[in-house]
């Protein structure tokens, strides 16, 4: 027994150690994200981002939600579940690849959506080290890249975050209902950088705003002052922004865009 506390101890250090090696370690996955992008050059090959991740093709793309106006879902199979089929590039280090498989692996008890290695299927997801962190939004068909940087874009939360984007999930802050919630500080925001911030007509699955989604941005995303660029409705106080995982909500609506539950 004493054998086990004294292992345990010793990994919670070398946990605690690793996180303090990493400055991006203690940041929120929204923070985390836009520190690394906006340090990022991209390449030419690389596609367009808007709201700091979101991969785009066209400008047809930029305001629409493309699973409400083309249908983005993958499909669901006989048996109820969603597989969907991935590789994983071989850049990554052991540790690294098993940060990305435990976000994959997250889906599989909450949800019915199932990461699978991809053998010969047609669409699929091919997670790669490329410039900083970004996917597209939901299904493309053939491989669709979804970008997890080596250099800051392999956390648990990121991977998840960047993974609901393929599955068809937005930025909290651009839902539809937004301005029920959230009022955006535009004076605060850096010039050019206002349309991060414009509103999609997004499925919200009958669920509430939440402020603590893995896919909501931190108070001061794109602030060009330091000062808050989305201020909580009524209470400008409450947590916000500050998600380390998918919460019970995105869980919830991943269950009920798929309808894993009929
Ligand atoms: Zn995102």
């Amino acid at each position: 027994m004493l054998v086990c506390k004294v292992t345990v101890a010793l990994w919670a250090l070398l946990l605690q150690c690793s996180a303090d090696k990493d400055p991006l370690a203690h940041l929120s996955v929204g923070e985390r994200i836009e520190r690394v992008n906006s340090n990022t050059v991209y390449g030419v090959d690389e596609p367009e981002l808007i709201e700091g991740d979101i991969a785009v093709s066209d400008d047809s793309e930029k305001n629409a939600d493309p699973c409400t106006s083309r249908g983005c879902m993958w499909p669901k199979s006989a048996n109820g579940r969603v597989y969907i089929p991935y590789v994983i590039a071989n850049q990554y280090t052991d540790r690294e690849r098993q940060i990305i498989e435990r976000g994959l692996d997250s889906f599989s008890s909450v949800t019915c959506i199932r990461f699978i290695p991809r053998s010969n299927e047609r669409d699929y997801i091919s997670i790669e080290s490329l410039s900083g962190c970004y996917s597209k939004i939901g299904r493309t068909g053939y491989a669709q890249t979804l970008s997890l940087a080596r250099s800051g874009c392999v956390y648990y939360d990121t991977v998840q975050h960047e993974l609901l984007h393929a599955l068809g999930f937005n930025h909290e802050q651009t839902r539809s209902d937004r301005d029920s919630y959230i009022r955006v500080a535009w004076e605060n925001i850096i010039e050019g950088k206002e349309h991060n911030f414009n509103k999609k007509a997004t499925l919200n699955q009958d669920t509430s705003y939440d402020y603590n989604s893995v896919m909501q941005y931190h108070k001061t995303a794109f602030s060009k002052n330091g000062l808050p660029t989305m201020i909580p409705i009524p209470d400008p106080n409450v947590p916000f922004g500050t998600a380390t995982e998918m919460n019970n909500n995105d869980i919830s609506r991943v269950n009920r865009l798929y309808q894993c539950c009929e």
